[in-house]
């Protein structure tokens, strides 16, 4: 770390918040694997102060309220092994089990790979999938925001000077689901494509669907024409409407070229992967 830098260690929400905003150079730092690899290579010369988020108590997954509400500061080997996240939301487990390695789970947090607002982030389109809302503490007081209206572009957020993520609310049901993302190997590699699909029951034949993409718009998009037409149809749907949803899924999608991947490659693997991802969770 910089030495320059200067580390907070707060005990308190409102502490963390009273330092975020009266600093303009301070960011918020959880398990440090995307703010300490940007830091040490230079990219964050603007950064005076580090906010330790670990101490504020963020690391909580419980049900109240008909939510599930987990911490911001929960790593991805706690969100994927805990029994509340791996009983309802299989599209969770499997996009926080595809962020990096063992030693990367351990230290990653839910609340940084958000805070971090990649489209790439892997736990992104799993959340949105999942209708789940960001609850935000800041010198003001708490808010919500759903988290597919939470990203206004790649790195940026709503998040008001002095904000922070405290936790995420998801309903509180069983879904089926599944996440799969397309990398440079199977494992260990930024998404240059993922999908996520979640669907409940809504009525008895009918289930509610989301269908989430990473890394193919400058932030994760919900599909809706698709979302919509599943919703409508009989469950499983009949391979007409499969067809027709995959069309409206790859037409959605808005990719760019980068050095990860190439526009028209990632436009059909989206629509490759909402195949795979429709037949896991029919299995
Ligand atoms: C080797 C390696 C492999 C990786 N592989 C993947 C991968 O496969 N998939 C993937 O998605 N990511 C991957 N990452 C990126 C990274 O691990 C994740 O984005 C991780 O979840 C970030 O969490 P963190 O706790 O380390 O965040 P930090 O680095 O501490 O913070 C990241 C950002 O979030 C902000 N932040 C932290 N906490 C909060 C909060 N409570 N409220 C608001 N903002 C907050 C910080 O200010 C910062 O801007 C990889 C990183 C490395 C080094």
């Amino acid at each position: 770390m910089d030495s320059l830098a200067r580390v907070h260690f707060p005990a308190t929400l409102s502490e963390a918040a009273a330092i975020l905003r009266a600093r303009p150079g301070a960011r918020l730092i959880a398990g440090g694997t995307d703010l300490l690899v940007k830091h040490r290579n230079g990219l964050l010369p603007e950064v005076t102060d580090f906010i330790d988020v670990t101490g504020l108590g963020l690391h909580e997954i419980v049900l109240a309220d008909g939510q599930v509400r987990i911490g911001s500061g929960c790593t991805m080997t706690a969100v994927a092994g805990h029994p509340l996240v791996r009983e309802r939301f299989p599209a969770l487990v499997q996009g926080a089990m595809q962020v990096g390695a063992f030693q990367i789970r351990n230290a990653a947090t839910l609340g940084g790979n958000v805070g971090n607002a990649s489209p790439a982030g892997d736990s992104i389109p799993p959340l949105v999938s999942l209708d789940a809302v960001a609850l935000l503490f800041g010198p003001d007081g708490r808010r919500t925001v759903p988290l597919a209206e939470f990203f206004t572009g790649p790195g940026k957020t709503v998040l008001q000077p002095g904000e922070l993520i405290e936790a995420f609310l998801l309903p509180d049901r069983r879904t089926a689901g599944a996440f799969l993302k397309l990398g440079e190997r199977r494992a260990h590699a930024i998404s240059k494509v993922s999908l996520a699909f979640s669907c409940w029951e809504s009525a008895p034949g009918r289930r509610e669907v989301r269908i989430a993409l990473g890394a193919v718009a400058p932030t994760v998009i919900r599909c809706r024409k698709a979302e919509e037409l599943l919703s409508a149809a009989p469950w499983p749907p009949p391979a007409e409407l499969v067809d027709k949803a995959r069309a409206l899924v790859v037409e959605a999608a808005r990719p760019i070229d980068d050095l990860r991947s190439q526009k028209e490659y990632r436009r059909r693997m989206t629509g490759v992967l909402f195949q795979r991802a429709l037949e896991q969770v029919r299995a």
